[in-house]
């Protein structure tokens, strides 16, 4: 697949009236705000408690997110559920989502290789996690990869450098003005979210990919039990 030049971007599908995260879900499943959609099952919404204190953010679907609809059911997805689970993060208390709602992929016969979103499916994409957000107001937003720090943090940031560090939110955000004071209902009713905080560690996937994964693993876990730690 070649790099895309341009997309109209997600904003003119998202009803301005819609107040839930439901009501956002059905109005991604008929996005054509970038030329994704075309080529993947479907859009691969959110998922998780709407009332979540831990919102965690991936990269894009992939193969099994594709074909069930839902993020985070691959194997990179049992590794993370198990991480949020060993560093006492309540799992009931998470919402699970990606930067980009459609899986890209490169066809090689009949397999389906992933490909990382470039930077235009990011921005094409962004208003569906600005609007997930103005809905969800978590106390805790966990950056997973590379793919979600740009689209969040934006280029400049090394998740490298700065993994398993609290930081502010939205103050961090590359553009902390889209996360704060939006309004979450058609009313025009603003939000009044009490001040959260960041942190950004490896995406799960990394773990799998890795020459040692238990050092890997061990390493995402120790992130997480910092945003198990700020949630007490
Ligand atoms: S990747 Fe995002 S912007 Fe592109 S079509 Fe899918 S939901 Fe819309």
């Amino acid at each position: 697949m070649a790099e895309t030049e341009s997309a109209p971007g997600a904003q003119e599908f998202i009803p301005p009236q819609a107040d839930t995260i439901d009501e956002l879900r059905a109005a991604a499943a008929g996005c054509q705000g970038c030329e994704l959609y075309r080529d993947a099952s479907q859009t691969v919404f959110g998922r998780g408690d709407e009332s979540a204190r831990v919102v965690l953010v991936g990269e894009q679907p992939g193969d099994l997110e594709d074909q069930k609809g839902l993020p985070f059911v691959g194997p990179a997805g049992r590794l993370l559920r198990k991480a949020v689970d060993d560093a006492g993060i309540d799992p009931g208390h998470i919402y699970l989502t990606n930067a980009v709602k459609h899986f890209r992929f490169e066809l090689r016969g009949k397999r389906r290789i992933h490909q990382t979103p470039d930077r235009v499916h990011i921005t094409a994409c962004r208003p569906w996690l600005v609007a997930e957000f103005a809905r969800l107001h978590p106390e805790i937003v966990v950056v997973l990869g590379a793919t979600a720090a740009k689209a969040l943090l934006g280029p400049t940031f090394r998740v490298t450098k700065q993994r398993g560090e609290l930081l502010p939110w939205p103050a961090a955000a590359q553009h902390p003005e889209d996360f704060a004071g939006v309004p979450v209902d058609s009313a025009g009713k603003v939000a009044d979210a009490p001040a959260a905080r960041l942190l950004a560690t490896i995406h799960p996937s990394a773990v799998l990919r890795a020459d040692n994964r238990d050092v890997a693993y061990d390493g995402l876990v120790k992130d997480l039990k910092v945003a198990a730690r700020a949630l007490r």
